[in-house]
């Protein structure tokens, strides 16, 4: 696909774990253009466009300064990706270069700390990505940034307020993003009972949030058990509730009332959608229905087995309106990615990963609920190499749902805005094209 420098990608300075599903939307769909944005050299946050009606292509530009990534021979710290949010005025925001701040920052009541700082930059002018400034108006001790906007244009900024044992939290704007309410704690860290080996065990979380049916907002989350002092990854369960934001109420998939901040025995009386006991699970996405009713994946495996290449299997949940579904046996491929849902029994998961030795992007399809799902079309095939995949963007065009990094040289991805057609394509940019690369 190299016809006369015509190629399948965008970029290729994406940096290392440059998308990722957590940090989300990683784009958007805004008047004709598709806004994209990812970790690229020095960990800094870049941005492209691409306008669809000529198939034009402007940046990538460089879009702030991260404090990450600027070490010489430090390892990749990966966690400052940016999440971007185009406001009702047609601004576009990031927030990037977070992993939990440092002490030089201030106190962090709402957890611990480990790195970067967390910062705010948006366009100097609407839909034009050519300049930025800095917004200074968050915490810095933010890390996993993902926006929510409603349909009334205000602004839900959830993150995790620090390192491990820190409350994950959101902050709103009613202004655009100029200025936010102080954090309001939605999932809370404490310590909980060690053993002799791990005396020091704290409850720690990792969570998705996206907007639910009407002024819903919906998450799910798995928990953390953060020992000390031999830490690992052990991450276990699936959950999920819910804030209804006319009344700023958190609830249950039943629609019981919970107090917040939810503590870990509080979630697993009211809000379990798997316990998965032994077994492991990485976090995944949720989507409601055109019921409301919440669809979720995420896939688990044994201690360790999740890099160290033991069994897996991604699940598929559903609420029905009384009870948790999930198909006994799935043919689904071990990926991550995320859901188009419909109807209650139509659902799509759009997954990035291995199947049969080869990296692909796929559809899997539903039209029962859950009961069987179908290989549908495959929109990027990586062949070997591993690609990761950003959450579906936001207003997705169907040429343009999601970002795509695959491996390139070193440390360096190819990256790909990937929809119904494949890869969107442009013409080669040689590196010295770009002022700011
Ligand atoms: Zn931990």
């Amino acid at each position: 696909m190299q016809d006369q420098g015509v190629v399948d990608y965008f970029t290729d300075n994406g940096l290392s774990n440059t998308v990722k599903t957590m940090q989300h939307p990683a784009g958007e769909y805004y008047k004709g253009v598709t806004y994209v944005s990812y970790q690229g050299p020095l960990e800094d946050p870049y941005v492209a466009a691409y306008r669809h009606v000529t198939g034009e292509w402007l940046g990538p530009f460089k879009a702030g300064i991260s404090t990450l990534g600027k070490t010489p021979g430090k390892k990749i710290d990966n966690h400052g990706k940016p999440a971007m949010m185009i406001d009702d005025l047609g601004y576009i925001h990031l927030i990037f270069g977070g992993h939990g701040g440092l002490p030089e920052h201030g106190v962090n009541t709402l957890g611990n700390t480990h790195g970067g700082r967390q910062i705010h930059v948006v366009t100097k002018n609407p839909q034009d990505i050519s300049s930025w400034e800095v917004l200074d108006n968050i915490s810095p001790f933010g890390t996993y940034s993902q926006f929510v906007k409603m349909d009334n244009g205000d602004i839900y900024y959830f993150y995790r307020h620090g390192a491990h044992r820190s409350n994950w939290v959101y902050q709103k704007s009613t202004d655009n993003g100029r200025t936010f309410a102080p954090p309001v704690s939605v999932l809370k860290t404490k310590p909980t009972t060690g053993t002799k080996e791990q005396p020091d065990i704290h409850d720690a979380w990792y969570a998705w949030f996206t907007k639910g049916q009407g002024n819903d907002i919906i998450v799910t989350y798995n928990y953390h058990v953060c020992k000390e002092p031999i830490h690992d990854g052990e991450r276990h369960n699936s959950y999920y509730m819910e804030m209804d934001t006319d009344n700023k109420e958190w609830s249950n998939v039943k629609g019981e009332k919970l107090t917040t901040p939810v503590t870990k025995e509080l979630a697993d009386k009211k809000t379990l959608v798997a316990n998965t006991k032994d077994l492991w699970t990485v976090r995944g996405t949720v989507r409601a229905d055109d019921e409301g009713n919440p669809h979720i994946i995420f896939y688990m495996g044994e201690h360790l087995g999740l890099r160290h290449g033991g069994p897996k299997q991604v699940n598929y949940y559903r609420w029905t309106g009384e009870k948790w579904f999930t198909a006994e046996s799935t043919d689904l491929p071990v990926a991550t990615g995320d859901i188009l849902v419909s109807s209650p029994d139509e659902a799509r998961l759009l997954l990035a990963g291995k199947k049969d030795g080869n990296s692909e992007l796929t559809w899997w399809n539903t039209i029962d609920g859950g009961k069987n799902f179908k290989k549908g079309e495959v929109l990027y095939n990586g062949e070997k190499n591993g690609m990761t995949t950003s959450a579906i963007l936001r207003n997705a065009h169907p040429n343009a749902r999601v970002i795509v990094s695959e491996k390139h040289k070193g440390d360096f991805k190819k990256m790909y805005l990937i929809g119904d057609n494949g890869p969107i394509k442009r013409l080669k940019v040689e590196a010295d094209q770009l002022e700011e690369y």
